[in-house]
C-alpha cells in the first residue's frame, strides 16, 4: 500500500473548501502554510549518565483567531510532517468549534516506554527549555497528546514557571485538578463526541433507544463514549480493543462491565460479565477488522486513522459514522459513504470536545476560577450543539459533506481574522 500523506491530503481538503469560498490560490497558499516550523534537539542525560538528544518539534499553523493550541505527543513514530498536519487540523478544529485559539502541535520523536520516570521528567523539562521562548500563555498554549499526560503537563509548567520566574498554570492545559486542571477534561473528547451523535441523530430521526452503536477502540475516548451513551440509554453492540472485538446481536453491552474486565485481563479478548449485575451471555468474538462490517446504526471509530478505506468501505453497514479518532477515514472512502448517503460527523468536528475543554481550563486559569462539572459540560453542549447546527446547515444549503461544511466554516473564520 501507498504510504498516505496526510499532510497533503488536508491541505487538498482546505483547498477544495477555499475553492467553494472562491478563495485565491495565494490565500489557499497563505492558509495552508504554518507560520513556523520548529524543529530542535532535546538532549537528556540518561541513568546511567550517557547524553542521548532526540528530535523535539513544535509547529505553530495560525493564529489569526489567538494563541497557537494542541498537544504534545512523545512517540517514536512522531515527525515533523506528522506534526505539521496535526497543528493545521487543530487550527481548523478550535475555529469550527468557533473559541479564540489558532492552531498548534508539538512532539519528540521517542519511545518514553523505554524511559524511566526520572529520565521522562528530565525529557519533559528539557522540551519546554527548548522552546521556552515561542510558548506561554498569550502566545502558544501546550497539552497532551499520545503517550504525554497530567503528570508531563505538572512537569512542564513547572519548568516554564522556574523560567518565567513567576507561576504560569495558563502556559499548559491537561494539568491534574489540584494543579489547576479542569473538571470534566479527562473524558471531554467523549462528552463532547456524544453531544454530536445525540445531535445527529436528531437530525437523520435516530431515537437513542433504537440506535444501535459500535466503537472501534476502546481506550479513554472510546470507553468514555460508549459509557456516556449507554447512560443516556442507546444501545452498545460492539467495542473492540487492538487484540480483536466483542458484538452483541440481538442485546447490548454494559460498558462498565467490559471496562471491568479490560482491566482485570488487559484487553477484551474471552470477554464475559466481570460483575454479578451484568447479564449479557451471547456475545461473540469478532476481529477489528470484521467489527467495522457489523450491520449497525452508528459507528464510531475511536482508535487509529485511515481504518476506512477504498477496500473496505463497501463492507461497512452502519448508517451513520461520529469520528472520534482523528482520520479515520480516507478521502477515498470519504466520497464513497457520501454517495451512498452515509452521514460522516468529522472529526475536527465530533472530537473537539478535548480542545473545547482545554480552552476553558485555560480561561479558568486566567482568571483565577474553579468551574463545576456541571457548568463545564453545560458550556461544552452549548458549543458542540450549535457549531453542529452550523455543519449541518452549511452542508445542506453547499450540497456536501459535512467534512467539507465543517473546513468551510473553519477556513472562512481563520480567513477573516487574516484579513484575506
Ligand atoms: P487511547 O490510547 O486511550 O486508546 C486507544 C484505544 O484504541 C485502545 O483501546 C487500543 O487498544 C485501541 N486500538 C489500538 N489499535 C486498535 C485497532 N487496530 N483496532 C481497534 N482498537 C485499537 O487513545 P484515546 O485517547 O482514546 O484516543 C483514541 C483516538 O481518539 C485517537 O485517534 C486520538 O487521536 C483521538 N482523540 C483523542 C482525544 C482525547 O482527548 N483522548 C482527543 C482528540 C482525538
Amino acid at each position: 500500500m501507498q504510504p498516505i500523506d496526510s499532510f497533503g491530503n488536508a491541505v487538498k481538503k482546505l483547498r477544495e473548501a477555499g475553492k467553494l469560498l472562491g478563495y485565491t490560490e495565494e490565500n489557499i497558499t497563505k492558509l495552508s502554510t504554518p507560520d513556523a516550523v520548529l524543529e530542535r534537539p532535546i538532549t537528556i542525560t540518561l541513568d546511567s549518565g550517557e547524553e542521548k538528544s532526540f528530535h523535539g518539534y513544535r509547529v505553530q499553523f495560525n493564529n489569526a483567531r489567538g494563541p497557537y493550541k494542541g498537544g504534545i505527543r512523545f512517540h517514536p513514530n512522531a515527525d515533523i510532517n506528522e506534526v505539521k498536519t496535526l497543528a493545521l487540523l487543530m487550527a481548523l478544529k478550535c475555529a469550527v468549534v468557533n473559541i479564540p485559539l489558532g492552531g498548534g502541535k508539538g512532539g519528540i520523536q521517542v519511545n518514553p516506554k523505554e524511559l524511566s520516570r526520572a529520565e521522562l521528567e528530565r525529557l519533559s523539562r528539557a522540551w519546554v527549555r527548548a522552546f521556552f521562548a515561542d510558548i506561554g500563555p498569550h502566545k502558544d498554549i501546550p497539552a497532551p497528546d499520545v503517550y504525554t499526560n497530567p503528570q508531563i503537563m505538572l512537569w512542564m509548567v513547572d519548568e516554564y514557571s522556574k523560567l518565567a520566574g513567576k507561576p504560569s498554570p495558563a502556559t499548559f492545559t491537561g494539568k491534574p485538578l489540584e494543579n489547576g486542571g479542569s473538571e470534566g477534561r479527562s473524558f471531554s473528547t467523549a462528552q463532547g463526541g456524544f453531544y454530536a451523535l445525540r445531535e445527529l441523530g436528531q437530525k437523520i430521526g435516530m431515537r437513542p433507544r433504537d440506535t444501535r452503536i459500535i466503537v472501534q477502540g476502546f481506550g479513554n475516548a472510546g470507553y468514555n463514549i460508549a459509557r456516556i451513551a449507554n447512560a443516556a440509554g442507546y444501545r452498545v453492540i460492539g467495542v473492540s480493543d487492538s487484540k480483536g472485538g466483542i458484538v452483541v446481536a440481538s442485546g447490548k453491552l454494559d460498558p462498565e462491565d467490559v471496562f471491568q474486565y479490560k482491566e482485570a485481563h488487559g484487553s477484551l479478548q474471552g470477554y464475559t460479565c466481570a460483575t454479578a449485575s451484568c447479564t449479557v451471555d451471547e456475545n461473540s468474538a469478532v476481529t477489528n477488522a470484521g467489527l467495522l462490517e457489523v450491520d449497525t446504526d452508528v459507528l464510531i471509530p475511536a482508535a487509529l486513522e485511515n481504518q476506512i478505506r477504498a477496500d473496505n468501505v463497501d463492507r461497512i453497514k452502519t448508517k451513520a459514522v461520529v469520528e472520534i479518532a482523528n482520520g479515520p477515514i480516507t478521502p477515498e472512502a470519504d466520497a464513497v459513504l457520501f454517495s451512498k448517503g452515509i452521514p460522516v460527523v468529522p472529526d475536527i468536528l465530533a472530537n473537539a470536545g478535548g480542545v473545547v475543554v482545554s480552552y476553558f481550563e485555560w480561561d479558568q486559569n486566567l482568571k483565577n476560577e474553579h468551574w463545576t462539572e456541571e457548568e463545564v459540560l453545560r458550556k461544552l453542549d452549548e458549543i458542540i450543539t450549535r457549531e453542529f447546527a452550523m455543519v449541518w446547515l452549511k452542508s445542506r444549503e453547499k450540497k456536501v459533506d459535512m467534512r467539507t461544511a465543517a473546513f468551510i466554516i473553519s477556513t472562512q473564520r481563520i480567513a477573516e481574522k487574516m484579513g484575506l
